[in-house]
């Protein structure tokens, strides 16, 4: 069964590169590499070429056919593609009936507790999007490994179910769609963590930019790491703590139960980041030179000092059972984690996790009574039997 913790599944050694490729003569290889510029998987057919061999297939920079899925190399890319298909869920099958009494009355929730509620909305709402947008424009067409690229395939749907449910809330809450969609252009905190992303996706966007020299090489890591790690991997983890912790007190449930199948759904997300950046460190181990493993380390701590601004600005005075300074602790707790993940030092000192119950909440078999939903019934084919 896959793994539903955090802990990415070890990926393949490093192929060891035959002298001489025993199936592609040489010249055959060399048709099918796209010339520089050229989209991995649109280039001319060789109908001559040699059939492609695992030991040819690479995770960038790949010199055999893209657009041949087996025989597979890399078995954990196609296992999570599987794990993530037995996940499938929309978000208007969740009931928002005790969200939008709650939502509509007057004393029913604090002022606090609101201003947290839209906010978080307001981050989520527009980064599925964000996310989105990296895989199918910036990522799709640098990762030339086919197993990789399906699974992308079903990320990219993936992160379109997730904005679905931001619409499915504000038109379910009757919120203020412009609102709630601008936040990420019109409140600071949210604006800063967006821009810092997006710088490193749009280094990617020149059409002329291609994979293939060291410099190239690791803005395409770096990306990943922007994305995959700190997007996906740390700053969705504090929204989840926010909205679930008010689910653990019986508030917003429809919302909390949402964000479960979408936590379900990052934490594989997150591990198929992880283990695309160390298959990519195994195969290019030049890649990971100390200075870069120290740049990533940087960037893991400028993503965290945005988070703790936006924390402090989305809940300055904090609510029952959660505060701006425990969720600083919870990042860099988690910060720490992904470094570990990544084989890099840690960044902060030591760490514990303020919110050991989100670990519990992970687990949806322990939530079948907890927020009295029907997860149960719900689960497809298995899928929730993640032990
Ligand atoms: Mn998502
Ligand atoms: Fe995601």
């Amino acid at each position: 069964m896959l793994n539903w913790s955090d802990d990415p599944i070890t990926p393949t050694p490093a192929p060891s590169r035959p002298v001489t490729p025993p199936i592609f003569a040489a010249a055959t290889v060399t048709a099918l590499v796209p010339p520089t510029g050229e989209v991995p998987g649109l280039g001319g057919i060789n109908p001559v070429g040699g059939r492609v061999s695992v030991s040819e297939k690479a995770m960038i920079n790949c010199r055999a056919d893209v657009n041949q899925l087996l025989p597979l190399k890399y078995h954990w890319a196609w296992e999570k593609y599987l794990a993530a298909c037995n996940n499938h869920w929309m978000p208007n099958e969740v009931s928002m009936q005790a969200d939008i009494a709650l939502w509509k009355s007057r004393d029913g929730l604090t002022e606090e507790e609101r201003r947290t509620i839209q906010r978080n909305l307001g981050f989520f709402a527009t980064s599925e999007s964000l996310v989105a947008n990296n895989i199918v424009l910036a990522i799709y067409r640098h990762l030339t490994n086919p197993e990789c690229r399906q699974y992308l395939l079903r990320q990219a749907f993936e992160e379109a179910v997730h904005t679905h449910t931001f619409q499915y809330v504000v038109e379910s809450l009757g919120l203020d769609e412009g609102e709630l969609f601008n936040m990420y252009r019109e409140v600071p905190s949210i604006t800063a963590k967006a821009a810092w992303a997006l710088s490193y996706t749009q280094s990617l966007a020149d059409p002329l930019f291609a994979t293939g020299t060291p410099e190239t090489d690791q803005a395409f890591l770096r990306d990943l790491v922007a994305f995959y790690v700190v997007f996906e991997g740390l700053w969705f983890y504090t929204g989840f703590a926010q909205i679930l912790s008010l689910g653990r007190r019986n508030k917003m449930v429809g919302i909390a139960e949402q964000y479960q199948y979408i936590l379900r759904d990052e934490s594989i997300h997150l591990n198929f980041g992880i283990d695309v950046i160390n298959q990519i460190k195994l195969e290019n181990p030049h890649l990971w030179s100390r200075e870069f493993q120290d740049e990533v380390r940087g960037m893991l701590r400028e993503a965290c000092d945005l988070e703790v601004a936006y924390g402090r600005d989305t809940m300055p005075r904090g609510f029952l059972g959660l505060n701006a300074g425990q969720c600083e602790r919870y990042l860099h707790f988690i910060t720490n984690r992904r470094c570990a993940q990544l084989g890099l030092t840690a960044v902060f000192p030591d760490t514990e996790n303020p919110f050991p119950w989100m670990s519990e909440v992970m687990d949806l078999k322990k939530e079948k009574n907890f927020f009295e939903t029907r997860v149960i019934e719900y689960q497809n084919g298995g899928a929730l039997a993640w032990e």
